[in-house]
């Protein structure tokens, strides 16, 4: 019998998640060790309700304070059409950052009048498919696309990426407001980006910047704001995403409402204002369930609790040191220093380097959580290892949103 109901990780773990009478996590009212036995693991969870509530918020913060804003959800966090309908229910916009992203978005339904495209270097092919499908709005990001687009989509709707020259403080590689950046027009360039869409039948809406994710400060949001609206007479600003969120128990993230404030105090009057979470929307609202495999336990040195995913999974603490907390999805608690490893032929595959667990065992089922943002979205075949599942949950149903990848998955591409 568990001793409490409370997982001590409430701001961490999906909304409504608990540890139930057998003392096992409980996500969207699902019992994670049912699930894993019944989808296998490694596999990502998510709690429906959580990532709708989270739609809400940030719906509800902006419009206690103005009429005119519009949320889009950057889908690169999560690319899964049933994320997609679910957000396209709670009356998101939506970024796409690729014509792959498009073909998700728009099978997830999308309006395409509501989405937004981006990216630094979208080939012709992509240009063409978003012309052809009737993108709302193209936010373009160099004068060579500029040229693209003059050929491709004469009136398009566009928006100009702007490279502002803010670097908030987050890891370096997810810092894009900088002027050094491969994103966007530098301050200098944008009178003369302005005049190139101008002269080539693009139908300007207004200016974007994104500088960057896992944001805590809120003070360089308010200063892009404060920017942007000073660049001129713009009717649309976006001011991106980058709200961070929290990933272990002393993360402490703005909540959606200082971020909105924040954004809004600081533009100008009668401008629309566009955010465009990912990570703050998605990324709480799923785990990833994994199955213990071997415990080695190296005398004065360390114990490797290793499981049966890693670098394929999730990415994040090899591109950027992320950090997360890990525990025994039934034995919540413990005093078992350990690091947690994955299953793949790199010593730096590593999940996290300080996880306390509670007697490990193999057969056991670990989850980790705070992995809804950025993990199936960057999920590979290293090892040719087939990619896990996304499965939603809400009020104890399950379902499989993307199933297993196969072994026949693997040759599926070969001629
Ligand atoms: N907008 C753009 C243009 C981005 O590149 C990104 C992330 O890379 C986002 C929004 C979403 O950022 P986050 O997930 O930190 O909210």
């Amino acid at each position: 019998m568990a001793a409490t109901t409370t997982t001590g990780l409430e701001h961490v773990l999906p909304l409504g998640s608990r540890l139930n009478e057998r003392g096992a996590l409980e996500v969207g009212g699902c019992d994670v060790t049912e699930l894993a036995r019944e989808y296998g693991t490694p596999a990502y969870v998510y709690a429906e309700d959580d990532i709708r509530a989270r739609a809400r918020s940030y719906r509800e913060a902006f419009a206690a304070r103005t009429d005119r804003f519009e949320i889009v959800y950057a889908s690169k966090a999560a690319p899964v059409t049933a994320i997609y309908a679910l957000l396209a229910e709670e009356g998101l916009s939506c970024d796409v950052a690729s014509g792959g992203e498009l073909h998700l978005a728009l099978a997830g339904g999308f309006a395409p009048e509501r989405l937004y495209m981006h990216g630094n270097n979208k080939t012709e092919a992509e240009l063409a498919y978003a012309v052809e499908c009737g993108v709302g709005t193209i936010v373009v990001d160099s004068f060579d696309e500029v040229e693209r687009l003059r050929r491709l989509a004469p009136g398009q709707q566009v928006m100009l990426r702007v490279t502002p020259g803010i670097k908030p403080e987050t890891h370096e590689k997810i810092a894009t407001g900088q002027e050094d950046s491969k994103f966007g027009f530098g301050l200098d360039d944008v009178p003369r980006a302005v005049e190139a869409c101008e002269s080539a039948g693009l139908e300007l809406r207004g200016l974007h910047a994104h500088i960057g994710s896992q944001i805590y400060e809120l003070s360089v949001l308010e200063r892009l704001a404060e920017v942007l609206g000073g660049m001129g007479d713009y009717p649309l600003l976006n001011l991106g995403g980058g709200l961070g969120i929290a990933y272990t128990a002393e993360d402490r993230p703005p909540s959606v409402d200082a971020y909105a404030e924040a954004l809004l105090s600081r533009v100008p009057d009668g401008v629309t204002v566009l955010c465009e979470p990912g990570r703050s929307l998605v990324g709480n609202a799923g785990i990833t369930l994994y199955t213990v495999g071997t415990v080695k336990r190296i005398p004065r040195v360390r114990t490797y609790v290793a499981v049966d995913g890693g670098m394929s999974d999730n990415l994040r603490p090899m591109l950027y040191a992320a950090r997360y907390e890990a525990q025994i999805a039934d034995r919540f608690g413990g005093s078992d220093l350990c690091t947690v490893a994955g299953m793949h032929c790199e010593s730096g595959d590593i999940l996290i380097r300080d996880a306390v667990l509670d007697d490990p065992r193999p057969g056991d089922v670990l989850m980790i959580g705070a992995t809804g943002a950025y993990g199936h979205a960057m999920a590979n075949n290293y090892n040719a290892i087939p990619r896990p599942p996304v499965i939603l949950c809400r009020d104890g149903h399950a379902r499989v949103a993307v199933r297993r990848e196969t072994y026949d998955d693997l040759t599926l591409r070969d001629r």
